[in-house]
């Protein structure tokens, strides 16, 4: 028999992870389905960048640099992301943005393959046309730079058939952006590395919405967002980490002052610091930063609940509860499909809908009309039929996935995305 909301609200009064809800300021009214793309604002936040703000840069001026740890700021925080994605004490640094970090790790990557010995025919770059299109912006440039190919595959069927004696860097985003798809970064890892490459995995979608484990899967380089699922805040900072045996093998490209490894002693000549200090170029946002450690420390305080383990498991919950539900009342009525793995092994923190045929194109009208009811998912362009919804296990619940799927079946049924104002695309989408 199929579940009232009711039985959703006993589901929210079970959870054990509600408490961590406390930690988020969200207007009211609003079922926040968005967290994928922009993480809510944690309560800390405010308070925390006032601090700086009025006490650390008001007060201490330049001081703060090392009174308040400013300084510091890139390690500690890195630290602090590293025990969410599995990686060593001192091997995660915070800089920049995903992007930039990107062309830092994939630029040492090529140069460490361009290095080795017997390797002259080793000059293709992996990705897929899939992949968020920064990632292959990056790799096209740097592909053009180094004189490497970049293949683009359509499917990951197509994975063992690449991994040969041209393969240079397996690039791949280890959770898909639209489909939500989760990809086996150990296997993969060790199939690239059998073929003689190395791997470099962008944790976007996976840093604070599934277990990530770097070190156990051998990984060689990876990078992330911070203003997703950590919560950072609008543009927040980036993190990075190098495997600890490459990180010391080469320079990155962008060889900044606060990367040497005696920045204070104003030399001449760039001499790289060890291990993971030399991916950081120049001075850190600090105000940002700071705002970024608030969004790491939400996820953090899940640790004694079970941390990452707890959270991937409710989100799947979520995620499941809203399946079950779109499978139920919107499927034969309304044609939706589900367009993310069924399998919650394969899928990560969100779930994308494809609407009917006969709905083609209204994607966008049609979350904007949620968005009128204070439901908040995203659309992507290049994918006009599909609908993108975020379960973000820290500050959303059972009976909030019951009201979202009751205010989908109302727009669909009343056809409310045919309004004008809601097929009105602003310059962000
Ligand atoms: C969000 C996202 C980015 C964003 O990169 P920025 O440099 O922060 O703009 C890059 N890659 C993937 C896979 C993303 O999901």
């Amino acid at each position: 028999m199929s579940k009232t909301r009711h039985d959703y609200e006993l589901m929210d009064a079970a959870d054990k992870l509600r408490p961590l809800k406390k930690q988020f300021v969200l207007p009211p009214g609003v079922i926040y389905l968005d967290g994928n793309s922009l993480g809510a604002m944690p309560a800390a936040t405010a308070e925390r960048t006032r601090q700086v703000v009025e006490d650390e840069w008001g007060v201490g001026l330049i001081r703060s640099w090392n009174d308040a740890g400013w300084i510091e700021q890139p390690h500690r925080i890195g630290d602090k992301i590293a025990r969410l994605i599995g990686a060593g004490k001192g091997e995660v640094i915070v800089a920049d943005s995903t992007s930039l970090n990107l062309y830092k790790v994939l630029s040492a990557a090529l140069e460490q393959v361009k290095a080795q010995a017997g390797n002259s025919s080793r000059r293709t770059i992996v990705s897929e046309r899939e992949n968020f299109p920064t990632d292959l912006y990056i790799a096209q440039s740097l592909a053009k730079q180094h004189g490497f190919t970049l293949k683009l595959i359509d499917s990951p069927d197509e994975l063992p058939a690449v991994m040969d004696q041209h393969l240079a860097v397996l690039m791949l985003t280890q959770v898909n952006y639209r489909s939500g798809r989760v990809h086996d970064m150990q296997a993969l890892t060790a199939q690239a590395h059998a073929a003689g490459a190395l791997t470099v995995w962008d944790l976007c979608h996976s840093a604070g919405a599934i277990p990530v484990d770097l070190l156990a899967a051998n990984a060689d380089f990876a990078i992330g967002c911070g203003y997703k699922y950590l919560n950072g805040g609008p543009g927040s900072p980036a993190f990075v980490w190098v495997n600890p045996r490459h990180a010391d093998k080469c320079w990155q490209p962008l060889s900044g002052w606060l990367g040497h490894e005696a920045p204070f002693a104003f030399t001449t000549d760039y001499q790289p610091a060890a291990g993971i200090k030399r991916y950081i170029c120049g001075t850190p946002g600090i105000i940002a930063m700071a705002a970024l450690e608030c969004g790491v420390d939400t996820l953090l305080a899940a640790e004694p609940m079970g941390g990452m383990a707890a959270l991937r498991q409710k989100s799947l919950d979520l995620s499941n509860a809203f399946i079950t539900l779109v499978d139920e009342r919107l499927a034969a009525e309304f044609g939706v499909r589900i367009a993310s793995p069924r399998d919650p092994a394969l899928r990560g923190s969100q779930v994308s809908l494809a609407l009917s045929e006969e709905m083609n194109g209204e994607a966008y009208a049609t979350v904007q009309a949620l968005i009128g009811r204070g439901v908040i998912g995203d659309y992507r362009a290049g994918a006009p039929n599909l609908l993108r919804f975020g379960f973000t296990p820290l500050y959303l619940g059972f009976a909030e996935v019951w009201d979202a799927v009751e205010h989908l079946v109302q727009v669909l049924r009343g056809k409310e995305y045919l309004q004008p104002r809601f097929q009105k695309q602003g310059a962000v989408t």
